[in-house]
Order: C-alpha cells, then sequence, then structure tokens
C-alpha cells in the first residue's frame, strides 16, 4: 500500500526540500516537516500542527512516516540492551545500547546480514540478505531514544575508561541521552553507502537528531575505495578499521575482503583519509586465541599503524556455535595490551559487555531465520 509513497525518513533535508519543491510547496515546509520527524518525532502529519490540513492531506497522499518497535529489548545485568528491531519484509537487525560512565554508546546495523564473509564473525556467516534503507538506520536510533525515555537507565558507577575520550570536555548529560553512534553492529557499512550516507546526514544535521559529528564513527572491513567516499563526502565523521591481522597471509584468510584491498592499500587508505585536528582513526583488533595474539603479532601491529594517527581496540574474540576459532587466554590479552601501551599507543581492550545477552562484538544476527522456519 504505502509502495509509491515515499518514506520520508529516507531524505535528508535537502532532498525533502527537493521532493516537496516538485509538489510546489515552499522550501521553508521542508524545514517545517524535518523538526517535526526528528525534533517531535511525529508519527503521523495529523501532527503537525502548523503545517495546512490541506498539505496535511496531500503529504499523506504523497508520503509516509516509517518507524521501529522492538520486538523484544533485553538488558544485560552491565546496563547493556540489545534491541530487535522486525522490518517490514519479515527480516529483522538489532542495535545495543552500551552505557559507559553513564554516558550511552548505541551501536547500530546498516544491513540484514553481511557479504563480507569474515571467517570468525557470526553475521558474515547468514550472508547479505538486504541493506538496511536510510530510514530503518535512523530508525534504529529514534526508537532506542524513545525506549531511554519511558525507560531510563539507572545510573551506573562504572569503572571509569581510561585513555580513550580525549574529547571528553562537555557538560555531564542526561542517563537518557545518546552520545555516540557506531555503525559497527551487523553489516558493513560502506557496502550500503548510499543509504548510509544520507543517514549520518540525518544523525549530524542541526535541524535532524543534532548529533556531533565527533560522535559518529563508521566501522569498516576495509573496502578502500567506499573509504575515499565516506572520507570525502563526509569528512568529519570518526572511522574504525577493523585491521586483526598484520600480514596479508593470515588476513587473506580470515578477512576474503583482503583479497582486493591488501594491507598496504588499506592503511594508505587510512592515512589519506581527512580527519580533523587530533583525532585518530581507530584500528579494531580482534584476538583470536592462538591465531594473531602473539608478541610479534603486536608488534607487526605497531609497525603497521606507526605512521598513522592511531587508537587500537583490543577485543578479545567472542565465541559462537559452529565457529572454529577460541577467545584468547587473559594472559596474552595483557600481555598484547602491555606491549602497546609501554610504547605509547592508546588501547582500549573491551570487556565483553552484553555478553549475557548475546550482544557483545560479533554476535548479533537478528532473526535471519525467521523466513526459512516459518
Ligand atoms: N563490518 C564492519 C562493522 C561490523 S563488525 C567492520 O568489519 O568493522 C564490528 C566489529 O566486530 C569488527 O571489528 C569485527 O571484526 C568484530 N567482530 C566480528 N565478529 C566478532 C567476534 N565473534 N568476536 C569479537 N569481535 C568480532
Amino acid at each position: 500500500m504505502n509502495k509509491q509513497k515515499t518514506d520520508l525518513k529516507n531524505l535528508t533535508l535537502p532532498a525533502l526540500e527537493q521532493f516537496l519543491q516538485g509538489q510546489g510547496k515552499e522550501r521553508f515546509r521542508a524545514l517545517q516537516v524535518f523538526k517535526w520527524l526528528y525534533q517531535q518525532d511525529a508519527h503521523g502529519f495529523e501532527e503537525m500542527t502548523n503545517i495546512s490540513k490541506a498539505l496535511r492531506k496531500e503529504l499523506d497522499e504523497t508520503a509516509f512516516i516509517s518507524n521501529l518497535e522492538p520486538e523484544a529489548v533485553e538488558q544485560g545485568s552491565d546496563g547493556t540492551r540489545k534491541y530487535l528491531f522486525p522490518l517490514a519484509d519479515g527480516t529483522s537487525v538489532e542495535s545495543v545500547l552500551i552505557p559507559i560512565e553513564g554516558r550511552n554508546t548505541l551501536c547500530i546495523s546498516s544491513q540484514v546480514g553481511c557479504a563480507m564473509a569474515c571467517e570468525f564473525c557470526l553475521t558474515g556467516s547468514f550472508k547479505l540478505t538486504r541493506n538496511l534503507t536510510t530510514a530503518e538506520i535512523v530508525n534504529q536510533i529514534m526508537a532506542v531514544r524513545r525506549d531511554l525515555i519511558r525507560n531510563p537507565p539507572a545510573l551506573t558507577l562504572d569503572i571509569p575508561v581510561t585513555g580513550d575520550d580525549e574529547e571528553d570536555d562537555d557538560q555531564p548529560e542526561s542517563p537518557a541521552a545518546i552520545r555516540n553512534i557506531v555503525l559497527m553492529g551487523m553489516g558493513e557499512p560502506l557496502h550500503n553507502l548510499d543509504n548510509v550516507i544520507p543517514a549520518i546526514q540525518i544523525m549530524i544535521d542541526g535541524n535532524g537528531l543534532q548529533l556531533s559529528n565527533r560522535r559518529v564513527t563508521v566501522s569498516t572491513c576495509g573496502l578502500v575505495p567506499e573509504m575515499g567516499r565516506l572520507g570525502r563526502e563526509i569528512p568529519n565523521v570518526n572511522l574504525a578499521v577493523s585491521l586483526n591481522a598484520t600480514t596479508d597471509e593470515l588476513r587473506d584468510r580470515i578477512m576474503p575482503v583482503n583479497r582486493s584491498y591488501p594491507l598496504r592499500e588499506l592503511l594508505k587508505a587510512c592515512k589519506e583519509f581527512p580527519l580533523p585536528g587530533r583525532r585518530k582513526v581507530t584500528f579494531e583488533y580482534v584476538m583470536l586465541g592462538g591465531v594473531n595474539d602473539t608478541l610479534d603479532d603486536a608488534k607487526r601491529l605497531l609497525k603497521l599503524i606507526s605512521d598513522i594517527p592511531n587508537k587500537v581496540n583490543l577485543i578479545p574474540f567472542n565465541e559462537h556455535e559452529g565457529c572454529g576459532f577460541k577467545a584468547p587466554t587473559r594472559a596474552a590479552i595483557d600481555a598484547f595490551h602491555k606491549y602497546l601501551i609501554d610504547r605509547h599507543v592508546t588501547v582500549i581492550t573491551r570487556d565483553s559487555r552484553g555478553g549475557d545477552i548475546s550482544a557483545a562484538c560479533g554476535q548479533l544476527k537478528g532473526k535471519l531465520e525467521k523466513k526459512s522456519v516459518a
């Protein structure tokens, strides 16, 4: 029924202006509608009371406002919340809210499944079903915001995270606010740039979701040409790169994308990525027990990234069924971490947040089996 209608949440403000101008409407109407969508969280045109009834009716005939409602929200013992969002076509995706020192980071998905086929990743084992639309990406944020208002998190006394947040210079904020967005959920965001770029534009628009571009991070397995495009089109976004291996031999094996864009090209693209000021590229490094977790790996890692402004996220592999890899030992993690810290690298070792609700890194899978089981 909505087939020919336009989902307004697929449109950036300039695109909405064009859409309305195409219907002979004044330009300022777009700003009014945009604010209704993102600042008032309007669910229907009848709510837009500063717009004439005639125009609201017209809008209703040509457009619609989509939304996501979680089918399930699971809360972990550490305050992490996992949201399962059913989508219109029967597929679903997950988002994870991670409170750190009372500040919320939301990890969102960009695709249903993933085509990158990284050997250690659960989502990767499901192949790509489809790209998320721009609306489905921004609606994950809007739905979680709503949930945080309805069910504000209790204030937690977290152990401070040291070293990571060098830009941590502003006022305390409400526990219901979302501070950081990371595109690290299901999917490869750079494989869906046509929808991810407008979604980020809506996130950082001062009339849209009003997030700071300093607080949006796109994580990629290393699609080099798309890294260039992202940097050109949204120059202030943060970049995270899932490195995960320090030789082409190993990376070719565990991350097939490396066969197209080997380490040398990937690191060149990182170096050329337009990072403003003192910001750094985040290198994610999933530690696979006995595979890439030795001090020789740490040494090579340091060498690879040393001429790029960097910080490192060590992620101990989260085991999942049917995957042969093992988590690293505590000793291996500590030694790797110490090697880098001792050489003045900013390192965070991610604890397994959300582990008790399968919301930890790489454990998201949505309900991709839904269709085949039904
Ligand atoms: N496709 C993007 C973003 C999604 S994956 C990317 O590759 O960056 C987000 C992070 O989770 C990546 O760093 C990935 O290497 C990591 N990851 C995937 N599976 C994991 C697992 N089982 N345990 C720990 N980290 C995992």
